[in-house]
């Protein structure tokens, strides 16, 4: 910009001060106007003014700043292009390239709004705690974490004891808008699995469960602080199954999803809907209809998330039927959905760690459930 400028100024100050150099030349050599050229002597006088202002100028010019220089010289050829008008502005703020405008690649929602890191940091606490499978400290250690998360984020929580085959299990709802409107249940299992049987040689390892357990709870979680529940109609629920995922001996003679159906089966009120968080934020996301889900609700959440520009991940076909958390509540009439990513490689081995996921992929189901909820 600078160079710019000052490439400019001498192209205009050049001829007049070749014509004044000239003028002042003659003048000395002859030392006095000669009659003859009276009738120029006006001209001459001028022209020698011209050139003391010049010089004058010159000299003013090169003891200001450079961007001051840059600023008057550039003045009198103010042209209407986008360059100069930079060039000419004095402001160090000017100079520097202009912020370009943010493009709005998420949706407006309400005030606050799913970040995708923070759901990812919300995975790696939970990675961190080791593996979470019933009977681990790990566990234990969870179940008090959830609940303190939602306490600090003003949500009710409310834990639901049950025994199952001589274990005290427990599922935990986060409530907010209670009684305002018919509930809605987003859901997720908190608990992993005791054995990475899909592992080779590694069968009786306890699966870590970033994605398998840890990505629904970060979910959910990060949607708690992120809600803005005045826009929303309705009671929110915020479930956390226990003993989802221990089923064909994860624990000898457990069955799947028994903290959500007992959850079905004791319910104090109906939801209007259920949705379910389970093996999302994989890198190459891949969330397909699955088929013991509701059809009307399924369509309505992917057709959000391809308004949003995530349908590459949202794919529009179904793929596999899940015996999941959604199931015990669809058995009863409730509209109830599972999004679930079933094409993850390292499901039920001990390499369900937090580097096969990403923040972007965690934020777009989020959003969509934001979005859902928030319009
Ligand atoms: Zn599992």
């Amino acid at each position: 910009m600078k160079n710019l400028a000052t490439k400019r100024r001498l192209k205009f100050s050049l001829p007049v001060l070749r014509n004044g150099v000239e003028e002042r030349a003659w003048c000395v050599m002859r030392g006095a106007y000669p009659k003859n050229l009276t009738h120029h002597a006006p001209r001459t006088t001028f022209n020698f003014l011209l050139l003391c202002g010049v010089i004058l100028f010159l000299l003013a010019a090169c003891s200001a700043p450079p961007v001051a220089v840059a600023t008057s010289t550039s003045q009198p050829i103010t042209e209407p292009s986008p360059t100069n008008t930079v060039a000419s502005e004095p402001s160090p703020t000017a100079i520097t390239p202009p912020t370009a405008t943010p493009v709005p690649t998420e949706p407006v929602t309400g005030e606050t709004q799913f970040d995708g890191a923070n759901a990812l940091a919300l995975v790696a606490e939970q990675t961190d705690m080791g593996a979470r499978y019933p009977g681990s400290a790990g566990h234990l250690q969870l179940r008090e974490w959830i609940a303190d998360n939602l306490t600090e984020m003003g949500w009710e929580v409310v834990r639901e004891e049950f025994d199952y085959l001589g274990f005290t299990a427990q599922n935990i709802y986060g409530i907010a808008n209670a009684g305002k409107g018919a509930p809605i249940f987003i859901a997720a299992h908190y608990d992993t699995r005791a054995r990475a049987d899909q592992s080779s040689g590694q069968e009786d390892m306890p699966v870590i469960g970033a994605v398998d357990g840890g990505s629904g709870v970060a979910v959910l979680l990060e949607l708690a602080r992120t809600l803005d529940l005045e826009l929303i109609e309705n009671e929110i629920r915020l479930v956390f199954f226990d003993v989802e995922d221990n089923g064909s001996g994860g624990i000898a003679g457990w069955d799947w999803i028994a903290g959500s159906r007992f959850s079905a089966e004791n319910l104090d009120t109906i939801p209007q809907a259920l949705i379910l968080v389970d093996m999302v934020g994989q890198i190459d996301q891949e969330l397909y209809f699955e088929g013991n889900s509701d059809p009307e609700l399924q369509a309505e959440l992917w057709q959000i998330a391809a308004d949003l520009g995530y349908a590459d991940s949202f794919i529009t076909t179904q793929k596999y039927n899940m015996i999941d958390d959604h199931v015990p509540f669809a058995q009863r009439g409730i509209p109830a959905i599972d999004i679930i990513d079933f094409d993850y490689p390292y499901w039920h081995t001990v390499e369900d760690t937090i580097d096969k996921m990403s923040a972007e992929s965690l934020a777009e189901v989020g959003l969509v459930i934001e979005f859902w909820l928030e319009h």
